[in-house]
């Protein structure tokens, strides 16, 4: 058994308080402090479709994973435990400067810091277990270092990037490829719709759902995602 513990802690606290997740900021020694992580189910027709479900505009649906999940300028992937089945999804990432309840959709770009490129991994036997069963996804979802990403690009200098490439390969293989402009819920909407659940705030991230292509990853893999306008993201399954 593993256990973790510390030996000194601030006053005020009976344990040390966890560390503030974040991410990078390119070109910049800055950090982001990240709240929430909020990811979008579904959002390209054809993975829905490879997934067995209608591609047909339905509300979007979303579920969660940790802050600290997010591994901010990932260089590895460890394989995780409990799973023989981890698959890769490349994500656009969307940061938060604010946020609110009930925000219009043509309102919502300004809540908007940045963009980065993620990749949502998934171990998608327990995922494919509690689907069956009517249980919730954390663990197929929320497991450690499940969210690698890559460093944010403010919109100040990269606009709000609305198509272009969404590709991920592996060992220079394609395997997952799309155009952001495949997304069935826009990034406007997808705040508009998350602050009538949820009060959005400073620090949350949205991760946007993956194009078509998704599958297994193996020990020694070379993953490279890829969205045009924003970066790219190397990483090894170690
Ligand atoms: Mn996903």
């Amino acid at each position: 058994m593993n256990t973790v513990a510390t030996e000194s802690r601030p006053d005020g606290y009976v344990i040390t308080p966890p560390a503030q997740a974040t991410l990078s900021i390119a070109d910049s020694a800055e950090l982001f402090p990240v709240h929430r992580v909020y990811c979008v189910g579904r959002n390209y027709a054809a993975h829905a479709v490879e997934m067995g479900h209608d591609p047909d505009k339905e509300p979007p649906f979303f579920f969660q994973k940790n802050p600290d999940n997010l591994v901010p300028d990932a260089t590895s992937f460890p394989y995780p435990k409990a799973s023989k089945d981890v698959h890769h999804e490349v994500e656009l990432l969307v940061a938060l400067k604010s946020g609110g309840d009930d925000i219009a959709v043509e309102d919502a770009l300004d809540c908007v810091y940045g963009y980065g490129v993620s990749l949502d991994m998934t171990r998608r036997d327990l995922q494919g277990e509690m689907k069956k069963l009517g249980r919730p996804w954390e663990i197929g979802k929320a497991f450690e270092m499940s969210a690698p990403a890559g460093p944010l690009y403010p919109v100040s200098k990269i606009g709000h990037p609305t198509d272009g490439d969404i590709w991920l390969k592996i060992n220079e293989e394609t395997r997952q490829s799309g155009d952001l402009n495949q997304m069935i819920w826009k990034t406007a909407e997808m705040i508009s719709i998350l602050s009538t659940l949820f009060t959005l705030q400073p620090g949350d991230v949205i991760m946007t759902g993956t194009p078509a292509g998704v599958g297994p990853v193996q020990r020694g893999d070379r993953m490279h995602a890829h969205v045009a306008g924003v970066g790219d993201l190397h990483l090894t399954v170690d």
